[in-house]
């Protein structure tokens, strides 16, 4: 048996189809050059599988006749002896082949020793080779081939030899940009569309048409390109090959993201509750009712020396009171309003020395226990304490709620120490200086803020940017006096991202990327290559920091029932005198609901818990792992569903109430 009766069977190949993005593209048999001191088996056996595979087979014997035959055919593979160096240079062929111009895409294989010579051994060593190495190749020509055509041309493309044929990979197609302005690439044989027939059905001037089409061709030679723009147009591309059903939900798919308001569920108009539709309303509009001249003063509180304060001078001196509450400060179920009580309303400075010892926030600052306290104590003073809600102990719970999750396994992995520091410097200025009304009123009554702001995250703006103020304005409150300016920069950039997470119109938008990002990747390794993976991507991190920060800033509904219950009644309270002041001064009403002649607080509280809770927490749950909190809310939920039921409208049953 010698190889050369073989070459007769070595024709019947057949062809492959290979899809590149838009392209479909006809790949031609594989060629094989087999170059080899001698026959043997191992030569055989790789003829034996060039003919099982379909592919092309030529065997040179020489250097020379090896080069001839590659300059002529051009083949994908080249098997080279590489023995047994007695009779021939195999290194010396493998240069002289590779300097040849059109070697760049071949793939070169060496056989070192008699390795296997099996038909079978060869075949799935060559099969391999044909579906990773020479598949991407023959890609990568065809892209390269696309690109030098695009690279030349202004308008649009067809991409063909001179007898309007393209040889990538010896198929026929064309590329053609529409006037939508979507690249279209089609096989010529079936249904191609051309230039030159577009042009002519147009009614256009061709000065005009040719404009319009070298303007598009710009447009989509943009370097520059924005990621919905590349993931529409990889939409486009694939609808192209696409049965009319997908194409047409891929239509309806782009749509939505054409709109811009990508992460906000959209309400129902008829149907809505009210309580659901008055929160949203409430808690993600920018006041887009704004009225103006109603000029809305909030208390000014920016008494920078609180002499009267009691603050103790360092952590081991608080009053034994204080300390044994704070004992139990790692719980989840502390109780933050005996703080507050005991503190006489300061809770947040002595939560704050103890949770920021615990965490090394001096050490990582380089800054004195002292400088920490005056800052505490100026934050402090700063929060309103005539507000129901937003005072400085909401600003305390949600510090003890980020000190708690920063304390779970999977978060503390996840984060560096930076980060720590940043989440709880942002927990306890995230509200500073609140006026007890919300984003939309203050838009509405054209406040001075919301003129500074724009209208834009008015609240969380002024929070961050007063807290710097404060911060920085005597280096007697500057935490930050030590640190170095990139280590600066970097805090500051982080606790700014954390403040401005908390405004409510972009809830659906963090968590939608928390889920995306963290939640869906999670479930594919084990916790050291998810946290690994996570500190790796400092966009993860932020994912992480911003959801933390959100979830620890309306954990009360995972609080213990009794804390749950009075927090409910605390924002509530603080709706309530909003829409006080809006009646009293003619300003649209922004959550009617909250009338406290009226108002249900459990349906409030099903409608906030359904909105905006259920969801998030259970993200969170996912990542973080947090079973008591998750078990609270089932609680208080059924509390809310109970009273609810019971067509109760207040925070307790009137028997309660008694007690
Ligand atoms: P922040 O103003 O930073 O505290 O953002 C949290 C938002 O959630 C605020 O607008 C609160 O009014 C709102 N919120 C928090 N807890 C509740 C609750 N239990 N019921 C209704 N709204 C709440
Ligand atoms: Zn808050």
């Amino acid at each position: 048996m010698t190889m050369k009766k073989k070459s007769v069977f070595l024709y019947q190949a057949s062809t492959a189809e290979v899809q590149v993005g838009p392209m479909r593209l006809t790949q031609y048999p594989i060629q094989v050059l087999l170059i080899f001191a001698k026959e043997d088996n191992q030569s055989n056996g790789f003829w034996w599988a060039c003919d099982r595979a379909g592919y092309r087979c030529n065997v040179a014997w020489t250097l020379e006749s090896a080069l001839e035959c590659f300059l002529d055919k051009h083949q994908e593979i080249i098997v080279i002896d590489h023995r047994n160096s007695k009779y021939f240079d195999a290194e010396d062929i493998c240069r002289s082949i590779r300097a040849t111009e059109l070697s760049e895409h071949t793939v070169i294989l060496a056989v070192q020793f008699m390795e296997n010579s099996s038909v079978t051994a060869c075949y799935n060593e060559l099969v391999q080779i044909e579906h990773g190495e020479v598949r991407s190749q023959f890609k990568l020509r065809a892209c390269n081939a696309l690109f030098t055509a695009l690279d030349h041309c202004q308008e649009a493309v067809e991409i063909t030899s001179e007898d309007h044929v393209i040889q990538v990979g010896r198929e026929i197609f064309c590329f053609v940009l529409t006037e939508s302005g979507s690249y279209k690439c089609k096989n010529r044989r079936k249904d191609s569309v051309d230039v030159k027939s577009i042009t002519s059905q147009s009614s256009d001037a061709p000065s005009l048409q040719t404009r319009r089409y070298s303007s598009m061709a710009r447009i989509h030679s943009m370097t520059i390109e924005a990621p919905i723009t590349k993931v529409i147009n990889i939409i486009n591309a694939a609808q192209e090959n696409s049965p009319i059903t997908v194409a047409e939900a891929l239509d309806r798919v782009l749509e939505i993201l054409r709109t811009t308001e990508l992460y906000s569920p959209q309400l129902g108009t008829k149907d809505e509750d009210p309580h659901t539709s008055d929160l949203v309303g409430g808690l993600m509009n920018d006041g887009l009712r704004r009225l103006s001249g109603n000029e809305y003063v909030f208390s000014k509180n920016m008494n920078l020396s609180h002499t009267h304060l009691p603050v103790p001078n360092t952590i081991s001196d608080v009053p034994p009171c204080i300390a044994q509450l704070l004992d139990n400060e790692e719980s989840w179920d502390f109780n933050i309003f005996e703080l507050e009580a005991v503190t006489n309303k300061r809770p947040l400075v002595y939560l704050g020395l103890k949770v920021f010892a615990r965490f090394g926030v001096s050490e990582f600052l380089n800054c004195s226990e002292a400088t920490l306290r005056a800052w505490l104590q100026v934050i402090e003073a700063n929060y309103h304490s005539s507000n129901s809600y937003h005072n400085s102990t909401h600003a305390a719970d949600v510090l003890h709620a980020t000190a708690f999750f920063l304390g779970k396994e999977r978060v503390k992995g996840s984060l560096d120490h930076l980060d720590e520091v940043a989440a709880l410097i942002a927990a306890t200025i995230h509200d500073v200086d609140h006026p007890g009304r919300t984003n939309s009123f203050l838009c509405n009554a054209g406040s001075e803020l919301a003129v500074l702001y724009n209208d834009t995250a008015v609240l969380e703006s002024h929070h961050t940017a007063l807290a710097f103020q404060l911060t920085t304005k005597d280096s007697k409150y500057n935490i930050f006096k030590n640190i170095d300016r990139n280590r600066y920069r970097t805090l500051r950039q982080a606790i700014i991202d954390m403040v401005l997470a908390t405004e409510m119109t972009k809830h659906f938008e963090h968590v939608n990327k928390f889920v995306n990002s963290i939640n869906k990747p999670m479930n594919d390794g084990s916790n050291t290559e998810c946290t690994t993976n996570i500190k790796n991507f400092p966009d993860n991190q932020t994912l992480i920091k911003r959801m933390m920060i959100k979830c620890a800033d309306v954990a009360n509904p995972c609080r213990p029932l009794e804390l749950c219950i009075e927090w409910a009644g605390r924002i509530s309270e603080e709706y309530f005198a909003q829409t006080d002041e809006e009646k009293r001064q003619g300003l649209p009403v922004v959550m009617p609901v909250f009338d406290r002649n009226t108002c249900s607080i459990p349906k409030s509280q099903i409608s906030f818990i359904d909105y905006f809770i259920t969801d998030m927490f259970d993200a969170w749950d996912a990542f973080a792992h947090l079973p008591v909190l998750m078990q609270h809310l089932a609680n208080n939920y059924k509390h809310w569903k109970t009273l609810d039921d019971l067509k109760c409208k207040s925070l307790r049953l009137p028997s309660e109430n008694n007690n």
